[in-house]
């Protein structure tokens, strides 16, 4: 993400003169200069490009940032007045995303100096309206952030969707490795995946388990020596663990499947993959304290195949800078009027970035699958606010669901239950927040973050121009069907 840049463009016409027009360049210099140097911009370079004041202009400058394979995006602003019928041409061979930034070089009004030279050259206020509506008669979908640019919140806003943008640039080069296929007879987790690469840009594709357990064999002693010492450092391994045979046997078993399958990753360019406990032909162990580790690295990840579930992690990851974020399920609930909670958890797979605590390795039976017992990271999830997100196939689009949860602290211990997990209350309540996901068709399956806003999900979804449906503490169930309706109208229209 590091390498990517976003062109800085600023319109304008020639009307003006030379004079002013090279003030606006100045103007538009330091400001990129600032956004170049403020924290919640990077890792990414804004580009400062000429101010563009024609046709030609505006068409060259767009045509050189679409042909930038590091130019994910560009930001536009009107500093004077540009007229809008010169960015036709140019915005009809644009297919990168767009943030219109309506600021002000100046941020108050100097009441003193105020004189015509000065309203010449700072006419934002109605520069970016005519700029706005030709996106809006062209049908073009951008982001339109205001504000004061050196202002904390608006550089917030600008990082928060340069992040977003990046990603969607990115998620063409996204490939997902599937072990496996789906799990059987589950529905929610299949869908299009020749639709999900022309949408997204998603490589999803199958590669056998056999290939896997055949690497799984060839890993060294040493190698597998080497991850134990990480995993003694990092994590609690307790001492009866450290010194029963067979349970460091479970142990090393998933290191093994761990450095087997980073080789497999790294080798196909993969950034995420599935597996399903149905097809583990050749392994002992489902992967779980390996599949902990490689989500750690910032690798998407979906159970029984779910390779949405993968892509949306390693989406979400990418936007959160791999901090705070996982896979997750719904996995039981607590009902107590007025407070009831969801305890979200999978059989062994949740990244160790939601934990509060060091997690610690233990090994114990899955009662499911058939395999052995497997090793895993078990800790419990931190407090705070986050938000759970679905994508589901509704055949003739994709429908991203994203609902709004605040993570509290468990009134009690679970000794007997040996897997990660987190406990919400998600908005408005968990019986109408349940009762509206099922209504939207949401999976059990979910990206979990911390870090990650339903604002950032809101604007992947309009950067990709598929359907979103935001639970959060203002829904109501009526309200939310009457939606799903007239959605399903308009993308049976569209
Ligand atoms: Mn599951």
């Amino acid at each position: 993400m590091q390498d990517l840049n976003f062109w800085f463009i600023t319109g304008s016409q020639h009307l003006y003169g030379e004079k002013t027009l090279e003030e606006v360049a100045a103007h538009s210099k330091e400001m990129v200069d600032f956004l170049n140097n403020a924290e919640a911009v990077k890792p990414y370079s804004i580009i400062f490009t000429p101010v563009v004041t024609s046709q030609e202009d505006i068409l060259n400058t767009l045509l050189k940032s679409e042909g930038d394979k590091n130019c994910a995006g560009i930001i536009t602003w009107m500093h004077t007045f540009s007229p809008s019928k010169m960015w036709i041409n140019g915005l009809k061979i644009f297919n990168k995303p767009v943030l219109h930034l309506h600021t002000q070089f100046n941020e108050e009004i100097p009441w003193d100096k105020i004189d015509m030279d000065f309203m010449n050259t700072n006419q934002s206020a109605h520069g970016d309206r005519e700029h706005g509506y030709i996106f809006t008669r062209m049908g073009i979908k951008r982001k339109v952030i205001v504000g004061y640019y050196k202002d904390e919140d608006v550089l917030k806003k600008i990082g928060r969707w340069l992040n977003v943008a990046a990603t969607v640039y990115l998620g063409k080069d996204l490939k997902i490795m599937r072990l496996g296929d789906n799990m059987r007879e589950v529905a929610v987790t299949e869908g299009d995946k020749v639709e999900a690469q022309i949408k997204f840009g998603w490589n999803v594709n199958y590669y056998g388990v056999g290939d896997f357990a055949k690497k799984v064999n060839e890993i060294l002693e040493e190698e597998i020596d080497k991850i134990i010492e990480e995993y003694k450092e990092k994590y609690m391994i307790s001492d009866e663990i450290l010194n029963d045979h067979k349970k460091m046997y479970s142990i090393r078993y998933q290191a093994r499947m761990e450095i087997a399958l980073l080789k497999m990753l790294e080798e196909g360019g993969f950034s995420g993959f599935t597996d399903t406990f149905e097809d583990l032909y050749g392994l002992e162990q489902l992967p779980g304290l390996a599949t902990q580790r490689i989500m750690e690295k910032g690798y998407g990840f979906g159970p029984e195949g779910d390779w949405k579930g993968a892509a949306m992690l390693r989406t979400l990851k990418m936007i959160a800078k791999n901090r705070g974020t996982s896979i997750m399920e719904d996995y039981t609930y607590n009902f107590e009027k007025g407070n009831s909670t969801v305890l979200g958890a999978h059989m062994l797979e949740i990244c160790p970035s939601l934990s509060d605590e060091k997690p610690k390795i233990e090994v114990h039976d899955l009662g499911i699958g058939g395999k052995d017992a497997p090793a895993r990271l078990i800790f419990n999830g931190k407090e705070g606010k986050a938000i759970c997100v679905s994508l589901i196939d509704m055949g003739n689009r994709f429908r991203l669901i994203i609902l709004d949860v605040e993570a509290i602290k468990k009134p009690h211990d679970m000794p007997n239950l040996p897997v990660a997990n987190v406990l919400w209350k998600p908005m408005p309540s968990l019986e109408e927040s349940a009762e509206a996901w099922i209504y939207a068709g949401g999976a059990h399956h979910t990206a979990f973050s911390y870090e990650v806003t339903a604002q950032d999900m809101i604007d992947f979804a309009e950067l990709l121009d598929i359907e979103y449906i935001y639970i959060n503490k203002d829904t109501k169930i009526n309200e939310l069907k009457r939606e799903l309706l007239i959605n399903d109208m308009i993308w049976k229209l569209k």
